[in-house]
């Protein structure tokens, strides 16, 4: 399990949503702003994140956790005078990420409100390419029903594949894209060498294992408080 809570980096600790962010985006108003000129639209999450899922023409990090999130930002530099809409899965790294580059000197930043979860439920996930990942045994959910497609391709063999799995060897336990037929094949592992591991895990053909789910809700912090914004960063 490479996601760990409430480790930021220092670099973002000190930021206070609460004082400054992003300006929220609620999902109607980002998906009628994300193609207009002079928009950028960036996704804050990691690499497992965005290879499974992400929004048409957005920019991703190489990033495999959120706490390198600041030091990629030096490469955005070019970016300062656009209007930059940040997403996340659910709204909370954002409140972070946004906050982080109006310090930073970027001028007009948005960011959407209650993640891809929200825009799917309210805007039909429209234009957001692949699954959504997120943290519980479901690993991946749909959100685009408008014009979905898929951006990922199987591990093992490259073709088209949003199927993720869990490998079946839980010393690797990696989240990857696995076709069907793959997934058989290697009873569930992600290789041969995690396939003939002796630890490995029964395979019935989902790929999902019970696991620590670290307490995650992709679903909370949604629907904003409007008396007071929550500043929960467990995401
Ligand atoms: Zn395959
Ligand atoms: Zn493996």
């Amino acid at each position: 399990m490479r996601y760990k809570p409430e480790i930021v980096h220092s670099s973002l600790r000190h930021l206070d949503p609460n004082v400054k962010t992003g300006k929220h985006l609620e999902p109607e108003e980002f998906k009628q702003l994300k193609d207009q000129e002079d928009v950028v639209i960036l996704d804050v999450r990691s690499n497992y994140e965005h290879e499974l899922g992400r929004f048409k023409n957005a920019i991703t990090l190489d990033i495999d956790n959120f706490r390198d999130f600041p030091e990629k930002v030096k490469e955005l530099a070019h970016l300062k005078n656009k209007k930059v809409l940040t997403y996340c899965t659910g709204g909370i790294k954002c409140e972070k990420a946004s906050a982080y580059l109006l310090e930073q000197g970027f001028e007009d930043v948005y960011q959407l409100h209650g993640g891809i979860i929200k825009y799917g439920m309210e805007a039909g996930g429209e234009d957001f390419e692949g699954k959504c990942y997120v943290f519980d045994n479901r690993i991946a959910v749909e959100v685009n029903t408008v014009n979905p497609t898929i951006v990922s391709s199987c591990h093992v063999c490259g073709t088209a594949s949003d199927r993720m799995v869990n490998c079946a060897n839980p010393t690797c336990n990696e989240h990857l894209a696995i076709c069907e037929s793959c997934g058989w094949e290697l009873e569930g592992a992600c290789s041969t060498t995690c396939k003939e591991n002796p630890d490995k895990r029964p395979y019935d053909g989902t790929g999902y294992y019970q696991k620590h789910s670290n307490g995650y809700n992709p679903y909370k912090g949604i629907y904003r408080n409007p008396s007071k914004q929550t500043t929960s960063h467990g995401e």
